[in-house]
């Protein structure tokens, strides 16, 4: 088979690129490791920055978002007790959108399906040749069957686990990483939200979070050991737990009921610079992470595969390369700003063990100075709802 461009992996970045191509008259035929119901299955990020929003629905798949989501005007951040609301709509005059990653996921997919584009799921080990040449090629296996896909470029969307970047020669790339000494343990559940607005907590026991998918499904979450044992953690024990962490008035109105799905994400910030080698082009998780406690992944995501796809459409249209010889910059600059952002809430907010007392104090003045501090809650509220792109 033959095609423009390969993408590897159907996450948000995958597909994303997918469509933003499909928009430009590019071809592209993506190749997924698992069945797309496996895909659909993944709980992960549901706060979109107001550009991922806008490109939702620029390149139209944005409508049942715009029916089914949440617009969020501020985010509350508690400290000890203490709380203290950003208002995005008053500093910035802009919004969020909470709409699950599933869901966004789900609209690309029946987008792509509508349009006949092709998507290749269950493509069992996925091997990238010929990178640094003018003729790059993938190989996979399906239904016992060997196959290989010829193409001008290959995207790799295949997320911090994928082939993609193990493809590159190690003395090519430079990788930046910190890993932090604890996780998230993730609750869903079929209860109304306990508050309006996502509730990030800082508190002596630990972080906790306070978000929601809907109107009618909570996402909760608190910091634990990075050897924690999920099984351990009866439904009953983490809302005990996640009480502990919260204002009283919110743990009051918290709404608990048995959980639809219970995982344990560990906290990582990673990146690989650069996010290119010859033919193949790094987007998403492939090339980045941050902990999730700034909303970031999917967004940033996002906005490397608007880049990248601006610069095929401008290889195709123009014949020129100017374009791609700079995406890897381009989409580093704002990388590295939301890696600083992640990083810098997940060290005001959370406990950390090894932490002296100075460093205590640090994360005290941080959240002190946020509180006082138009100018500082007017940042937060800059690099949450998104940095332009
Ligand atoms: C448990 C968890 C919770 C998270 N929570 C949040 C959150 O609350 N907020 C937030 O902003 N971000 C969160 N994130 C991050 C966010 O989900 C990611 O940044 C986002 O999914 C990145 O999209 P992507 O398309 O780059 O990668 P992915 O979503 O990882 O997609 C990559 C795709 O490639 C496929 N693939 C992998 N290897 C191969 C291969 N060899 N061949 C073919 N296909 C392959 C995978 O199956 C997958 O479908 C979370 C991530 C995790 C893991």
């Amino acid at each position: 088979m033959r095609t423009q461009v390969a993408i590897i992996g159907a996450g948000p970045a995958g597909l994303l690129l997918g469509r933003l191509l499909e928009r430009h008259g590019i071809e592209a035929v993506i190749l997924e490791r698992r069945s797309g119901d496996y895909v659909l299955s993944r709980i992960r990020a549901g706060v979109l920055e107001h550009g991922t929003r806008e490109l939702l629905n620029a390149c139209g798949v944005g409508e049942r978002m715009e029916a089914e989501g949440l617009p969020h005007e501020g985010t509350e951040i508690c400290f000890d007790g203490v709380s203290h609301r950003i208002d995005f709509r008053a500093l910035l005059g802009r919004e969020v959108m909470v709409y699950g990653q599933t869901e966004v996921t789900r609209d690309l997919m029946a987008a792509r399906a509508a349009s006949g584009a092709v998507t290749i799921y269950g493509a069992e080990d996925v091997a990238l040749h010929d990178l640094d040449g003018s003729a790059p090629r993938v190989t996979y296996r399906k239904g016992g069957a060997s196959h290989e896909l010829t193409c001008d470029v290959i995207a790799g969307c295949d997320g911090f686990h994928g082939v993609s970047r193990r493809s590159i020669p190690a003395d090519k790339l430079r990788i930046f990483e910190r890993i932090y000494p604890f996780g998230w343990l993730g609750v869903l559940v079929d209860e109304p939200p306990a508050a309006p607005e996502l509730i990030y907590a800082h508190h002596q026991r630990g972080f906790a979070l306070c978000s929601m998918r809907s109107a009618t499904r909570s996402r909760y979450y608190i910091q634990c050991p990075e050897d924690t044992d999920l099984d351990a953690w009866t439904d009953d024990l983490f809302w005990d737990e996640l009480r502990r962490r919260l204002p009283q008035a919110v743990a009051e109105a918290l709404r608990t009921g048995p959980a639809i799905e219970k995982s344990i994400a560990p906290l990582r910030s990673f990146v690989a610079e650069p996010m290119r080698y010859g033919r193949l082009f790094l987007a998403g998780d492939a090339a980045h992470i941050v902990p999730p406690t700034g909303a970031k992944g999917l967004n940033l995501a996002v906005s490397d595969v608007q880049y990248l796809a601006m610069a095929l459409a401008e290889h195709y249209r123009d014949q020129s390369n100017a374009a791609l010889d700079a995406y890897s910059a381009r989409a580093l600059s704002r990388v590295w700003k939301a890696e600083r952002f992640s990083w810098w809430m997940t060290t005001m907010l959370h406990r950390f063990p090894a932490f002296s007392s100075f460093e205590r104090r640090m994360q005290v003045a941080e959240f002190d100075y946020l509180r006082g501090s138009v100018a500082a809650s007017t940042a937060l509220a800059e690099n949450y709802t998104g940095l332009p792109t």
